[in-house]
């Protein structure tokens, strides 16, 4: 049984697991930069080190760091949340090295879905579909331009290490394709340090429907359902919903049963996600996240499974309390994500909390480490808040979260609130009917 973990991380997602080891009675140590002194997370962990100056890569970065405040306090377990280290296999082993847990799948995992090459392969081979595309890597541009015509345009030219978006670039014609390659292998490079590219079909229509696995050290391993995080901007999630609209309970428990399968027979040990893009009916794997999510908390709100407990329990070599029987997924839950940034032009925000209100009532929880007179610093990401709302149906979700939306009061640094009220009116979303492109190509220029 684990007894101290060290949060890895910052803000909201320090705190939500804070909140999971309290209610397990685990002792909590927050890590912290000095712009995040006087944070939230900080003022409620049992005990705190400083691990240096504000730019990550001396603070959250800093793997010296962090396992030298985990062995002086006698943390027996290092949970790194999302971002940061999550998905560094180095020190996901680096920790196992000096005798703690890593709360995250083993580092193998990590390294073999952190490269999405290798995850498509891996995923092929337990069966699941995944967009059609290059085998593996392009190495050279004339066999990748005879690829690319036999699949026919438009092709997506993707970073194998690639994430939060980046490294991505669509070639409409042959014309487009060569400056399209040589700027997604430059690109790559410099924000990834590897400029291995890969081919996929870009999909025109499609949603981003992603399903949340957990499974434990023996084998047993269950799907939580489906999450649809299609609202996105410059291909980052802003609004996710579980369930998608557009699946039915058949196909959920008969595709949610294969994925879990395949979870299992991989090994895999944790919490997880599978990302998928959804055209035509049909599901095609993109890449699997080896942490907790962002939007975990509408799966929560569906199942009634606290997932980050869940979590640290099989960190710590216990056994999955529920099988995929037990599991039930109850009315429909929306996460607004609440970030310090301009509502149109998405250009970040940082500042001092003026004022501060937060929404609450039935359906409503909210996941933040703000307060009033808290800083924003300009140095980390800009989300602030997750609005996650519960109803007993879509209908009912959409009507809280605009009741919870107009309760919601930030001053002195612009957020996203404004543009999620326009989403909750906005009649393509009050139908469901929005794929990955309605926000960028149809909303933000009704907006113009
Ligand atoms: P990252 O790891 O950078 O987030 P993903 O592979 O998960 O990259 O893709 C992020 C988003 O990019 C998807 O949710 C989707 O909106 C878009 N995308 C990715 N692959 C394709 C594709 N083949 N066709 C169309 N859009 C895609």
């Amino acid at each position: 049984m684990i007894k101290k973990v060290l949060i890895a991380n910052r803000g909201e997602i320090a705190l939500r697991i804070l909140r999971a080891c309290k209610d397990l009675g685990i002792q909590t140590v927050a890590v912290h930069s000095t712009a995040d002194q006087d944070a939230m997370h900080v003022r409620l962990a049992d005990e705190s080190v400083c691990i240096g100056p504000a730019p990550v890569r001396e603070s959250y970065l800093n793997i010296p760091s962090i396992i030298s405040a985990a062995c002086i306090t006698g943390a027996d377990a290092i949970h790194p949340g999302f971002g940061f280290l999550s998905e560094n296999a180095t020190f996901a082993h680096m920790v196992e090295e000096h005798d703690l847990i890593f709360i995250g799948p083993k580092a193998d995992h990590i390294a073999m879905m952190g490269d999405k090459i290798m995850a498509k392969k891996t995923v092929t081979r337990l069966g699941l579909p995944t967009v059609p595309g290059s085998d593996g890597a392009l190495s050279k541009i004339d066999k990748a331009v005879k690829l690319a015509d036999e699949m026919g345009y438009p092709v997506l030219i993707k970073a194998a290490g690639g994430g939060g978006g980046r490294g991505m670039k669509v070639a409409r014609s042959k014309g487009e394709f060569v400056e399209a390659y040589e700027t997604a292998r430059r690109e790559s490079g410099i924000a990834f340090g590897n400029d291995t590219v890969y081919l996929e079909k870009y999909l025109e229509n499609p949603r981003h429907i992603e399903f949340q696995v957990i499974s434990d050290k023996y084998g047993n391993a269950v799907h939580l359902g489906e999450r649809d995080c299609s609202m996105q901007r410059r291909n980052q999630k802003v609004w996710e919903e579980a369930p998608s609209t557009v699946l039915s309970r058949e196909f959920r428990d008969e595709f949610g049963r294969k994925i879990a399968k395949a979870v299992s027979e991989m090994g895999y040990v944790g919490v997880g996600t599978l990302e998928f893009l959804y055209e035509n009916g049909q599901l095609y794997f993109i890449e699997m996240n080896t942490r907790i999510q962002v939007e975990h908390p509408i799966t929560e709100m569906i199942t009634g499974i606290d997932i980050v407990r869940e979590q640290i329990l099989v960190a710590g070599g216990e056994k999955l309390s529920f099988t995929q029987d037990d599991i039930s997924f109850h009315g429909h839950a929306i996460e607004c994500r609440i970030n310090a940034e301009n509502s149109e032009t998405y250009i970040p925000s940082a500042g001092t909390i003026v004022n501060y209100h937060c929404p609450g009532g039935p359906g409503v929880r909210v996941d933040s480490a703000m307060y009033a007179g808290c800083k924003i610093p300009p140095y980390y990401d800009s989300l602030i808040a997750k609005l996650i709302v519960h109803g007993k149906d879509r209908n009912h979700c959409l009507s809280r979260v605009r009741r919870a939306l107009n309760e919601y009061v930030i001053s002195g640094v612009d957020t996203l609130i404004p543009m999620h009220k326009k989403l909750a009116n906005h009649q393509n979303v009050i139908n469901g009917d929005y794929n990955i492109h309605f926000l960028e190509k149809i909303f933000s220029k009704e907006s113009e």
